[in-house]
């Protein structure tokens, strides 16, 4: 699908690197740009997957164990996806922001929210990610995730759906934070609702581009 180009005031300069694997290593070189992990958190799954799944940043487990999605949230989506028939080796799974935004209080480390100028910063790293991994769709896990494709804040619950820069729905995480478990199971429900829409998305562009 064709996605937006990065703007070009984002771009690190003298970089232009040509693989992915070079890219990663790049993201490895830099600075952290928000307070709290230092180790980059990289997409994982295969060039040219069906889908690619963007989060926010990577949360404690991520961070401690250097992969994308495998804490609770992570968790909860891989169980979202196989309720949705979505095989997970079909998917590049990846954040907006490569480095664990957090604060320290006691021994936990409490997640902050990127701020926009941060998930900004960290949107050229993602864009050419995404040209790299060439998805036939791409689907942001909630704002933060929408508004770093987008370049513009989104409002995931009347925007859910596809959008001219890729599927929107919300974020797994947002899900495990609804206290009434009758409400909860009602966007779950919603959730898978929004990855099944996606595979027929994703199906029909694979199809497509087979033709
Ligand atoms: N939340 C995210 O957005 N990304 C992860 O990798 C884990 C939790």
């Amino acid at each position: 699908m064709t996605l937006p180009r990065p703007p070009p005031d984002v771009l690190p300069l003298g970089i232009d690197p040509e693989t992915l694997e070079a890219l990663n290593e790049t993201i490895r070189a830099a600075k952290p740009f928000v307070p709290g992990g230092a180790r980059a958190v990289f997409g994982e799954g295969p060039i040219g997957a069906r889908f690619a799944f963007v989060g926010e940043q990577p949360g404690d487990q991520e961070d401690l164990q250097g992969r994308p999605f495998v804490g609770p949230a992570g968790q909860l989506l891989d169980r979202a996806l196989a309720d949705a028939e979505i095989v997970r080796g079909d998917c590049y799974v990846t954040n907006a922001v490569k480095h664990f935004k957090f604060v320290q209080r006691g021994k936990r480390r409490i997640h902050q929210k990127p701020t926009a100028g941060e998930v900004r910063h960290y949107r050229w790293w993602l864009m050419k990610e995404l040209e790299f991994v060439a998805p036939a769709l791409v689907v942001a896990l909630g704002s933060t995730a929408a508004y770093a494709l987008a370049g513009r804040p989104i409002a995931v619950l009347k925007e859910r759906g596809m959008t001219p820069f890729g599927f929107v729905t919300v974020h797994p995480s947002m899900l495990l934070r609804i206290p009434d478990p009758a409400a909860r199971q009602d966007a779950y429900r919603s959730f898978v609702g929004d990855l099944k829409q996606a595979k027929a998305l994703a199906d029909e562009q694979v199809e497509t581009s087979a033709r």
